[in-house]
């Protein structure tokens, strides 16, 4: 069976640290592991809608931010598609029918949606779009019959719903049309869902309490050092503690052995710094410069990429158009095999209207 990629990204704002941790740097190694058969990654626009639909100025203006975003991380279109959601309608009808086969209850159930509500604060008023996203996401994945979608942990319970999909799809239709996705989750934990700079549970750009891969140096800095810590840690003698600490989960997220000869010689690795913070004598305005310059590190080559592709949006335009026509291609051919499992692919059918013939002779 073929390996196939999917993943994506609402178009909400630039991209993250948290994206580049959850799944930017890992689809990045995906694609040039040559280990796929294809590989797609969506700007989500239309989901992007479903709680942005008042806002689409928002929306459109975030398109190129993304796609450069993929670009200057090292996405490669060679090897890549990328493509815009709302320009696939196939994904659209894909969603309608497996509309059918989801419940009310199981949406209610879905935690990743049952958190989301809660931080939108929809109240009573929640648009049916959204309280069903994750069946499009569901369409997004199969459409592309993805074995495999990178993604942070947030995206679990889509994943699995999507899977859910699958088996009812194809035990109601009985097919093999369909095929079961698996996350690929972050190898370390800060990973999977790495903190915002305020400690927050999560990083998202619907909270504001992110650092931009397009971030200039100046600003990273002066997050990183307006950062969460450990708020008993008062003076440089003191015990301070790592749990909840977001300097050390970014650092968990970010850090190699080999940034430490150059920044912090005086340690080897990152559990001699650890060590010596719980100790005490170790000060957040030392361990905060430390992640800057290993932040810096990360963020520099992309951000140096990202100002060559800047002077060429038209190539990005391009790169978009080309990604989505490829993309489309491949969800017509799943959705007309859904139609064909479906029994609604009359046109198509030649066996249809002879039946229908042969029905309305007998009855003459
Ligand atoms: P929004 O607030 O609009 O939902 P977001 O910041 O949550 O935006 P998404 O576009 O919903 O970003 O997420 C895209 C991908 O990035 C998903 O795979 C998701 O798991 C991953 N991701 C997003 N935020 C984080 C994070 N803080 N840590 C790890 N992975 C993340
Ligand atoms: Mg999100």
């Amino acid at each position: 069976m073929s390996k196939i990629i999917l993943t994506g990204d609402r178009p909400t704002g630039r991209l993250h640290i948290g994206h580049y941790v959850g799944s930017l740097r890992r689809r990045v190694e995906l694609q040039n592991s040559g280990d796929f058969d294809e590989i797609y990654i969506m700007v989500a626009d239309a989901q992007a809608l479903t709680d942005n639909f008042d806002n689409p100025e928002k929306v459109r203006e975030n398109i190129m931010e993304v796609a450069l975003d993929y670009l200057s991380a090292g996405i490669d279109p060679d090897k890549t598609s990328i493509l815009i959601q709302s320009q696939i309608p196939e994904l659209t009808e894909l969603t309608f029918y497996y509309e059918d086969l989801v419940t009310v209850a199981r949406l209610q159930r879905n935690p990743t949606v049952k958190t989301e509500l809660g931080m939108r604060g929809f109240g009573d008023s929640i648009p049916v779009g959204f309280f069903t996203y994750p069946i499009s996401q569901a369409a997004d994945i199969t459409a592309f019959k993805a074995t495999t979608v990178p993604a942070g942990e947030d995206q679990e319970p889509m994943v699995e719903q999507t899977r859910e999909i699958v088996r009812k799809f194809n035990s109601v239709y009985n097919c093999d049309v369909l095929v079961e996705p698996s996350i690929l989750l972050p190898q370390n934990q800060a990973s999977m869902r790495l903190p915002g700079t305020d400690g927050k549970e999560k990083m998202s750009k619907s909270l504001g309490n992110c650092i931009y891969l397009s971030d200039p140096a100046g600003d990273v800095k002066k997050k990183v050092m307006s950062m969460y810590t450990d708020p008993d840690h008062l003076r440089v003698e003191d015990p301070g503690k790592l749990e909840g600490n977001t300097v050390f989960t970014y650092l968990d997220a970010f850090c190699k052995d080999e940034y430490f000869a150059e920044y912090a010689p005086d340690y080897a690795n990152l559990d001699e710094m650890k060590a010596h913070y719980k100790k005490g004598g170790l000060g957040d305005v030392k361990v905060k410069k430390f992640l800057n310059n290993v932040l810096q590190e990360t963020l520099e080559p992309i951000r140096t990429r990202r100002a060559e592709f800047e002077k060429d949006i038209p190539y990005v335009y391009d790169v978009l158009k080309k990604g989505t026509e490829k993309a489309e291609a491949k969800a017509a051919a799943t959705l007309s095999e859904v139609k064909k499992a479906m029994r609604i692919d009359y046109f198509e059918d030649q066996e249809w209207l002879d039946s229908q013939i042969r029905k309305f002779e007998t009855r003459q």
